[in-house]
């Protein structure tokens, strides 16, 4: 039997944390059991907000990847590619731009928000007004049956299926609706309490060994009620507790919780045991990731492979949107 198809993206913005890690890499990790999984290294969409300094896109690109095999992507039963190898993807980019009116993009959330919030970049240029276009085309050009997602992203799927809906009434059933399929939001801070985040220095990578890992959470931010080990605390103000929440076991946040309010324990034996488990959770990815890392010709092959293999998919969409739109030229 079948199984639904699921598309989805990251952006080479650098090697991956543990908010990525939590927030989607794990999810697509377990969603390989149900589905078949495309998931693309979305190069373009980097270039909407970094045009003017593509330098590390290519490094970027082979640092994703290299995390996401760590994690637990197989490329034996899903697709790994990068969206740039699949030209198609820039071709339906262009044809859906034909009929979707401009006031649909500019009414997406996140357009003026990042625009507000990157307000040291230009980010007047269609590029980044057309992005979740571009998006679109990436998902619909492998008629996904579902896009895995987080909350915040929910929009753009819901976008997806207006201008789906909009391609069909013009030309005829060609691609189904993409569903949403969500993914359970975990808060996960940075070391500083702020959202995980390479801009910040705050974050956690899968990269990081045991040691640098301990390090970094030796001098995290706590509830800062505690001054003293005879104060008591609230874990529900404290980062570290939100990292307990993901990756320590309920007998041990029960410990964390009646510690803290009580001043049982010091926030350093909260931190201690919270790097036992993470390094727990993590211990698979550390035994993968300097044996890929240090073979970086065949994390290409496996994009490259991937590439392959998504462009086959997605040339033969293309047919028969040319077909759907009478821009098919091929000798009857
Ligand atoms: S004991 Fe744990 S939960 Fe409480 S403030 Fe310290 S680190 Fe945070």
């Amino acid at each position: 039997m079948n199984r639904p198809r699921i598309l989805s993206g990251m952006r080479p913005t650098g090697p991956l944390h543990l908010g990525n890690l939590m927030g989607a890499l794990d999810n697509w990790v377990r969603l390989q059991d149900r589905y078949e999984c495309y998931f693309s290294i979305v190069d373009w969409h980097s270039l909407t907000t970094d045009y003017a300094d593509p330098s590390s896109i290519r490094e970027n690109v082979v640092e994703v990847a290299t995390d996401w095999l760590a994690a637990g992507l197989d490329p034996a039963r899903s697709t790994l590619f990068i969206q740039s190898l699949v030209p198609e993807h820039a071709e339906l980019h262009l044809l859906l731009s034909m009929v979707v009116p401009v006031p649909w993009l500019e009414r997406v959330p996140t357009y003026k928000e990042q625009q507000q919030q990157l307000s040291h970049k230009d980010l007047s240029t269609y590029g980044f007004l057309g992005y979740p276009l571009l998006q679109t085309a990436d998902i619909v050009i492998y008629k996904a049956d579902a896009v895995p997602v987080g909350e915040d992203q929910a929009p753009h799927v819901e976008l997806s299926r207006e201008i789906v809906r909009r391609f069909n009434h013009f030309y005829g059933p060609v691609f189904p609706e993409p569903q949403t399929l969500l993914t359970e939001a975990k808060r996960i801070p940075g070391t500083d309490g702020r959202k995980m985040s390479k801009s910040y220095a705050n974050a956690i990578y899968l990269e990081d060994d045991a040691d640098t890992v301990r390090q970094k959470l030796r001098p995290m931010l706590t509830d800062p009620a505690r001054k003293r080990r005879t104060d008591p605390g609230d874990p529900d103000v404290c980062p570290v507790f939100d990292l307990h929440r993901a990756f320590s076991p309920a007998e041990t946040r029960a410990w964390a919780t009646e510690g803290c309010r009580t001043a049982g324990i010091g926030c350093l034996d909260c931190k201690a045991k919270l790097t036992e488990h993470m390094l727990q959770y993590l211990a698979p990815i550390h035994a993968r990731r300097p044996e890929l890392a240090s073979r970086p010709d065949t994390v290409w092959d496996i994009l490259i492979e991937g590439s392959k293999k998504a462009r086959a998919v997605a040339q033969a969409t293309m047919d028969e949107v040319r077909a759907a739109m009478k821009i098919s030229y091929r000798k009857p």
